[in-house]
This record gives C-alpha cells, structure tokens and sequence, in this order.
C-alpha cells in the first residue's frame, strides 16, 4: 500500500513582466503582491505554495521549485514538474528558457546540469545509468529512448521544439497546442554493496490554457483546442483528487495522467508552476489560470 503522506504537492506562481507591447498599449500592472505566499488580483486573494513576482530570476525559481525535486530523485523518488498558463505566460522561459545561457537558463537545464554533478561528485562503486526521453503529445507514440551526456540533453530539448506542433491563432502569437514532455530516468548502483536506486523526473511544458474563443479558432484547431482544455481539467481532477488525499484518483480520463500516473500517485514529488500575465487585458484568464492552481491546494 502507497502511503498518501509520501505524496507531496506543490503550488507556486509566477507572474512574467509586462511584455514590450503591453508596456505600448499602456496596460496597467494588475497583480498586487502580500506576502511570500499570496498574491491579489483586484481585490481577490490566492494563496500558494510561493508568490514569485515579475523580476524574479531563473535562478531563483530553480531553487524554489526544482532543486530539493532534484535530491529527491537522486534518493529514488518519482517527481513531476509542470508549467500551467495561458500562451505567451512564461511556461517555456520558465521550462527551458535560454538553453545555454547561464542566467537565462530554466528549470530543464538547470536539472540536467545539476544531475550530472552530482554524478561526477560520487565515489567510484556508484555506477549510473541516465536516460532521456523530449516528446510532445501529438507524437507519444514514436518516444525513443537513449543514452546521453549534458549536451546531447541539450540537443535533445532543442529537437523536441521542432517537432512540436504549431498552429498560428488570432492572438498573433504561436500557441502550442500540444503538451510538451521531458523524461529523465537515473538509475544508480551501488558495484560493492549491490544496493540500487531508480527515480524518474517528469517535466511538462503544458499546452496554453486559454479559452477557445478568444483566439478565434476553427474547424481542426477548435477541435484540438477541445481536446487541449479537456486533458488539462483532466490533470486538474488527478492533482485536486491526489491533494484531497482521495481513494480515486481519475488518472484514466486522459492520456497525458495515464502516462504520468506512476509519477504523479505513489512516493512522489509534484510541483506545478503557475505562470501569469501581469497585464489587467489578461485579468479574466489570469484569475481563471490562479483558480486552477488553486484548486490542487
Ligand atoms: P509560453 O511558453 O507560456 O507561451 P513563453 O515562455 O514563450 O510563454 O514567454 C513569452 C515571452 O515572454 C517570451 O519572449 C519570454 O522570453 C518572455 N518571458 C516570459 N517569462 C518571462 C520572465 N519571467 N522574464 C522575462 N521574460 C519573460
Ligand atoms: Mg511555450
């Protein structure tokens, strides 16, 4: 038997800067922060886990929602991390960010880099086994798995972005109508006491949340757009069901919780990042994006 209390689960948020053409337009910064742990959007309070405010660094969200994650996999736990928001919110900045820029890189490479020092840090009787796996769900069937160093890692996330699936909305932005998923298995073996040790680390770049209509989508797009809203309030139930400490959890409503279920129920580590647009012409989708985190608290 699981026991439920070695599930943890996380919620932080974190809102992006005004982008350059919200600064143009003259739109008004909405969210008003009141502590480490709330954050208030015209007048209405929501609590999480952590508030992360618009200058916060990639560094700094690393250490806040990635790192202990990290240790934990390494002490053969299962963990998931998601970036949860509305195109353009800073899911992929706060995923990937700038692949090979120290400051700018995001919690993808940071854990990469981490996870290999802390390998080239052992003693000579751990013997360790890593594998890589960057897909989207428009494409799960085709996952390949190999054997990898850092930069080939790197190459990997960069391969994955090419064949995601992008359709161009009326939002005049490239919204990424499918889940993006990087899988990282470490296995460890101990060559004098035989002892072994196997953690996996799930991290999605989840689909934008926004509503359907105000993109303005049609024909095959709305159709994917359905399917979109549908797995993510298909995860919403799994991590609020997984929060309650419930005996159902409904992880085969969708394929995306099929797949995570070993990661997400048993002995894991979840955390989901939120992430906001601070601009009050994003209010209503902003406020249903926090009720979302919010409801897996
Ligand atoms: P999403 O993946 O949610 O669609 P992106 O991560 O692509 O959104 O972010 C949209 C734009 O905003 C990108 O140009 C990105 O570099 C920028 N951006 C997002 N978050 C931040 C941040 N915290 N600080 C600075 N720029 C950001
Ligand atoms: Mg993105």
């Amino acid at each position: 038997m699981v026991d439920p209390a070695e599930c943890t689960i996380k919620v932080m948020c974190r809102f992006r800067p005004l982008n350059k053409s919200e600064v143009e337009r003259g739109d008004k910064y909405i969210p008003k922060f009141t502590g480490e742990d709330q954050v208030s959007i015209s007048g209405k309070p929501f609590m999480f886990d952590r508030v992360f405010g618009s200058n916060t660094t990639q560094e700094q969200m690393y250490k806040a929602s990635a790192q202990k994650i990290v240790k934990d996999v390494l002490d053969g736990y299962n963990g998931t991390i998601f970036a949860f928001g509305q195109t353009s919110s800073g899911k992929t900045h706060t995923m990937e960010g700038s692949l090979h820029d120290p400051d700018g890189m995001g919690i993808i490479p940071r854990i990469v880099q981490d996870i290999f020092n802390y390998i080239y840090s052992m003693d000579e009787n751990l013997e360790f086994h890593i594998k890589v796996w960057s897909t989207s769900t428009t494409q799960l069937a085709s996952i390949v798995p190999w054997f990898s160093v850092p930069d080939e890692v790197m190459d990997t996330i960069d391969e994955g972005k090419s064949n995601r699936h992008v359709a161009v909305t009326n939002m005049n932005e490239h919204s990424s109508r499918s889940h993006s998923i990087f899988q990282i298995n470490v296995k460890q073996e101990n060559t004098a006491t035989e002892q072994k040790l196997s953690g996996k680390l799930y991290l999605v770049d989840l689909a934008g949340s926004e509503k359907v209509g105000k993109t303005g989508a049609e024909g095959a797009v709305l159709e994917e757009a359905k399917n979109i809203n549908k797995s993510l309030s298909a995860l919403g139930n799994v991590i609020s069901a997984l929060a309650e400490g419930s005996t159902y959890v409904p992880y085969r409503d969708s394929k995306m919780t099929r797949i995570l279920q070993d990661s997400l129920g048993g002995n894991c580590r979840t955390t989901m990042v939120i992430c906001a647009s601070p601009s009050a012409y994003n209010e209503a989708e902003t406020k249903s994006t926090l009720m979302f985190g919010q409801r897996a608290k």
